[in-house]
């Protein structure tokens, strides 16, 4: 009796091997070949690392050479007009990253993940044809391992959902025409072995939705479910509940629901409809998206629970959603602390838990080796929740009698000081932090990691960046200078190593788009700062200029977002515990004489939740933890902010009560479409809107900035402006990035005395 069941599996290869063939191919140094032998080795590792683990439901089509989405839209053959007609060698990836003449579609994020995905672009002529046999290959492929895998599929509704409308024709219209190919591929699968099972993912109605949409689940997966009787269907979601389409889809034909019950608590809620229908479900309960090691107790009494209202035989064990989501493998980790590696589980690791959560509750028999790895299980969670190391006393107790939770003086009392006491202009000009990373500079800190430079000499390179980097500022003319961010490899990473509770990984690299893999720090444990961060960096900048030089920091939202988080304590408690340590850099800066302070928060809008009802508490822990982070500073100390973002719309009430002297944003590419809402809305503070895009090498004439800063000017009186370029430089080249300011400085100069 089959039991227990993966969403899907990683595919960039245990040593990204296919990030690395990918690369070689795009710069012409392989041919196809190489890719298509590479790819056939990895399907082949991770079909055979999850028969090993005795996984009874293997994917196949989870694997990819760019993205799940992209496939899907080869697989209907919505072709958008521009790729038309290219060779079917070149289709693919000139879709996924452009050519000379032709831009790439759009990427976007893959709901609350950090995986972006390939978005579809119709049009209300677009044409649905089955168009690729990616499908069949792989699953014979598995099969002739001897494996007999279920087949990934993105739901239609999904897809159509998640597409852009480039000509804003209803995306829903083609809901039969998707459907029509998905019966004809279905009919193909059929001819494949006596019974085959298809998972239809429809991760969409993990959110609000309309009821419009709702509408359309029943009758597509009326005509799927029919389409051959030897085809068993599985609707999933993932990443929150999906109750109103739980209750629709238990009245359809399909053959199980999968669902997702670690970020979904509330699918308890439908069990009972589950129960009265004749559907199995695979209940996710095995984390797809964090890396910590399952609570085997915790796991069977959750499972228990569920199985008074659903029997046991029509339950399957699952992960809550695909395992892309987190990294291969603790056996790279070699030099990782041991007592935090006992309490983490990667994929692989994950694979071993699912058999043996599931061999404990179906009652299989277990063989010694399983009983010593349940015994080891418990014995580590033991150990977990006693470590000194990671339950800190003094920080907790520090946590508890917080008093100070916000600045005490109100922004229009702190602006009239702040202005006297930095004494800037209408239009004043800065930059949101880092200057070009330049290839010295990263061979620097890679020299310095290698021991193969004393810290003496890194240090001496790093000040030697400074005392350009202010110097060149001083002599174009900026009003707020930056130290430029030399020393940071990036911008989470760096605190991260700084403080205490986290640890950082070797290869825990999970994919973010295409061939790019992101590695995020692990919060293990409770988070404290030994001692001042980035106090003597800006401090140095600061003693070679008579500007004012404006301190960075990254703020706890963002770090929390972008880190693997401990899931035994709530994440509100380790946000605070960031936000202490902040508060604290923040102060050291402001004694040191630094009153500028901009605490980035990059990320502030990337953790929003799926499912509207959780928005409120997402909103107010997020401006809690920022107000906090900044409750240490005076009122003649200037608090900046950096959000990456181009729409504020929703959440100009979260960015107003935030409250920070200064708030830079990107608007270079909206012009001053996006300052209305403040404008609208009635916003008090200081804005920083970047008038020039640096996600291109391309230098904006002056003229252009003139423009763009008098388009702003329309908006919002200049004396709430600042001038700046739209995030910082890092990824730009010293050449681009002289030209660019010394622009923007002339453009300011411009407008001033016109
Ligand atoms: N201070 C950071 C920098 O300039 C901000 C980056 C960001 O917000 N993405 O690089
Ligand atoms: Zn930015």
């Amino acid at each position: 009796m089959s039991k227990n069941y993966v969403l899907g599996f990683p595919r960039i290869g245990e040593k990204r091997e296919l990030k690395r063939v990918l690369e070689e191919f795009w710069a012409k140094k392989v041919d196809f070949n190489e890719v298509e032998f590479i790819s056939k080795n990895l399907r082949q590792r991770h079909w055979t690392y999850q028969k090993e683990a005795k996984i009874d439901f293997i994917s196949s089509n989870d694997f990819s050479l760019y993205d799940n989405m992209l496939d899907a839209t080869i697989l209907l053959g919505a072709i958008p007009k521009r790729f038309q007609g290219l060779k079917e060698s070149e289709l693919y990836f000139t879709m996924a990253r452009g050519d000379d003449t032709r831009v790439a579609m759009q990427m976007t994020k893959w709901f609350n993940t950090n995986y972006h995905y390939i978005v579809p672009e119709l049009e209300k002529d677009t044409n649905f044809s089955l168009n690729s046999k990616k499908v069949i290959k792989e699953y014979k492929e598995a099969k002739e391992l001897g494996i007999k895998t279920k087949i990934n599929l993105i739901g239609a509704i999904t897809y159509l959902a998640l597409s852009n409308s480039i000509d804003n024709s209803d995306n829903f219209l083609h809901i039969n025409r998707v459907t029509s190919v998905y019966k004809e591929l279905l009919e193909e699968i059929s001819k494949l072995d006596d019974e085959i099972v298809v998972e239809f993912a429809e991760p969409f109605f993990a959110k609000d939705v309309e009821t419009k949409v709702l509408s359309l689940l029943k009758p597509l997966y009326d005509e799927l479910a029919n389409v051959a009787s030897n085809i068993k269907i599985v609707v999933s979601t993932y990443f929150e509940h999906s109750n109103e389409a739980s209750k629709i889809l238990v009245n359809t034909p399909i053959w199980a629901l999968a669902l997702d019950f670690v970020y979904g608590e509330k699918n308890k809620e439908v069990l009972d409809l589950i129960a009265k229908s004749d559907k199995v479900l695979i209940a996710g309960v095995i984390d797809g998206r964090n890396i910590w090691k399952s609570n085997f107790d915790k796991k069977i009494a959750l499972l228990e629970d569920i199985s008074k209202i659903v029997p046991k035989d029509r339950l399957i064990i699952g992960t809550s959603c695909s395992l892309l989501h987190v990294p291969y493998s603790l056996k790279y980790e070699e030099s990782l602390d041991k007592e935090i590696k006992s309490s983490l589980a990667f994929a692989l690791e994950k694979l071993t838990e699912l058999k043996l959560i599931s061999k404990v509750f179906f009652n299989e028999k277990l063989s010694l080796d399983d009983e010593a790895s349940i015994k080891k299980n418990k014995e580590d969670n033991k150990k977990r929740e006693e470590s000194t190391r990671i339950h800190k006393k003094e920080v907790q107790d520090e946590i508890k009698n917080l008093k100070k939770l916000e600045r005490s003086d109100k922004f229009e009392n702190r602006i009239k000081i702040q202005r006297e006491f930095f004494n800037y202009d209408a239009l004043a000009t800065t930059t949101i932090g880092s200057f070009p990373q330049t290839p010295e500079i990263r061979e620097n800190r890679k020299n310095f990691k290698a021991n193969a430079i004393s810290k003496e000499q890194y240090e001496n390179e790093i000040k030697k960046y400074i005392d350009d980097c202010i110097a060149f500022q001083d002599e174009i003319g900026l009003d707020v200078l930056v130290h430029g961010e030399p020393e940071r490899n990036d911008m989470v990473e760096y605190f991260g190593e700084l403080l205490d509770g986290f640890v950082f990984t070797k290869n825990a690299w999970v994919q973010s788009y295409g061939s790019r893999c992101v590695k995020p720090p692990v919060i293990f444990g409770d988070v404290s700062r030994p001692k001042a961060m980035t106090v003597d960096w800006i401090k140095y900048a600061q003693s070679k200029t008579k500007k004012i030089v404006k301190g960075m920091l990254t703020g706890p939202v963002t770090i929390l977002n972008w880190s693997f988080v401990r899931d035994d304590i709530a994440r509100s408690e380790v946000t605070k515990q960031i936000a202490l340590a902040i508060n604290k850099e923040v102060d050291d800066l402001q004694n040191a004489g630094i009153k500028m302070i901009q605490v980035d928060e990059a990320a502030f809008k990337e953790g929003y939740p799926l499912r509207a009802e959780n928005i409120k508490n997402y909103e107010k822990w997020a401006v809690d933890n920022f107000r906090l982070s900044v409750s240490s500073a005076k009122i003649d100390t200037q608090i900046h902010t950096h959000m990456c973002y181009s729409d504020f719309n929703d959440i100009i009430k979260t960015i107003e009560a935030m409250d920070a002297d200064v708030i830079s944003i990107e608007t270079a590419r909206s012009g001053n479409r996006l300052l209305k809402i403040f404008k609208e809305t009635n916003y008090k503070n200081e804005i920083a809107p970047g008038i020039y895009d640096i996600h291109s090498p391309r230098v904006p004439s002056v003229e252009e900035m003139v423009n763009q800063i008098k388009a702003l000017i329309e908006v919002l009186p200049k004396e709430q402006l600042w001038i700046n370029p739209d995030c910082g430089l890092k990824t730009r080249k010293w050449p681009e990035v002289k030209q660019s300011l010394k622009n923007l400085v002339e453009a300011v100069k411009i407008v001033k005395n016109s």
